[in-house]
């Protein structure tokens, strides 16, 4: 029983042990929680692209294709190339 206090002891002088390192640690380092690293410079790249068109579905088969590649059908019906040259 003797036994199992010293070890008790011994594993809790171990534990403040640990604390008291850990603590200095902290202490080296400035103390309390790393602060946050600075945010990276921002680089504002503008990308010159042409204007992008919007995507219309084909009224047949649902490709979707930039809204200057649609064909009118008589019926009023907007489909893609694919489908106008079917008829
Ligand atoms: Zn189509």
């Amino acid at each position: 029983m003797l036994r199992l206090l010293v070890l008790v002891l011994l594993a809790y002088l171990v534990y403040l042990g640990l604390e008291n390192l850990l603590g200095k640690l902290r202490n080296a380092t400035g103390g309390g929680p790393l602060p946050p690293p600075a945010p990276p410079p921002r680089v504002t790249a503008t990308v010159h692209r042409e204007a992008v068109e919007e995507l219309v579905p084909c009224a047949r088969c649902g490709v979707r294709v930039p809204r200057s590649r649609l064909l009118a059908r008589p019926g009023g019906e907007m489909v893609c190339g694919a489908c106008g040259d079917r008829g």
